[in-house]
């Protein structure tokens, strides 16, 4: 299954709610880039050297579960600081990042014994184009910001527009995605809907 949506508007606990509810296993695709960035500031990559930064990332070792690692290192805590949330569109707009981590996505599901809920941007689009549903959630932007907590509307922002008006793999709503506003509504709510059409698509 695959979730895209802008930042906050609940594809993770959305998500992982989700993968919990199936018995399926879960991929936070926008931790991957986070984990590069983390480790090309901590070597002091200039994040807009792609060919630098691409040729690291292809070397890295990077596991999501059970917690956010890169070469054995437990970078968890490092994903959301405010230099990462600054540099994360640059190293996510990076073609030669972004073809490691497509690879590495499509690796992981395709080893899971059931299924797997993804969650990213491009997951629909481009990662898996065949996956079972596509969802597409949504928010309003201040109660976005407002489940990002130290964020702020205009980091969110402008990352919106990063992640949207990229050359590659942009953030776009895939055309056959059901599209869910979150605002106001409780995860369980949202689960279930979701759930519903899983069920009414494989039923058909
Ligand atoms: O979802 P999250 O906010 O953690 O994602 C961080 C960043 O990673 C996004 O702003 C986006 O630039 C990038 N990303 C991406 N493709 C994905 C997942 C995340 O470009 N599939």
């Amino acid at each position: 299954m695959a979730i895209d949506g802008p930042a906050g508007s609940g594809k993770s606990t959305v998500a992982k709610t989700l993968a919990t509810v199936l018995g399926w296993s879960f991929l936070d695709t926008g931790a991957m880039y986070r984990a590069v960035t983390v480790e090309a500031l901590r070597r002091d990559l200039d994040v807009e050297d792609y060919d630098a930064v691409g040729r690291m990332a292809g070397s890295l070792a990077i596991e999501t579960l059970p917690r956010v690692s890169v070469n054995g290192r437990d970078v968890e805590d490092d994903l959301r600081g405010e230099r990462v949330n600054e540099a994360v569109s640059a190293v996510a707009a990076n073609p030669q990042v972004r073809r490691h981590m497509v690879e590495r996505q499509r690796r992981f599901a395709s080893v899971q014994p059931l299924g797997t809920v993804v969650e990213g941007r491009d997951i629909a689009t481009v990662v898996f184009p065949d996956a079972t549903l596509k969802v597409y959630l949504t928010a309003s932007l201040a109660e976005r910001a407002r489940r990002r907590g130290d964020e702020g509307e205009s980091s969110i922002a402008r990352r919106d527009v990063a992640d949207t008006t990229r050359a590659v793999s942009p953030l776009r709503q895939a055309a056959e995605a059901i599209v869910i506003d979150t605002t106001g509504r409780d995860v369980a709510n949202v689960v279930e809907e979701i759930v519903e059409c899983l069920n009414t698509k494989i039923s058909s």
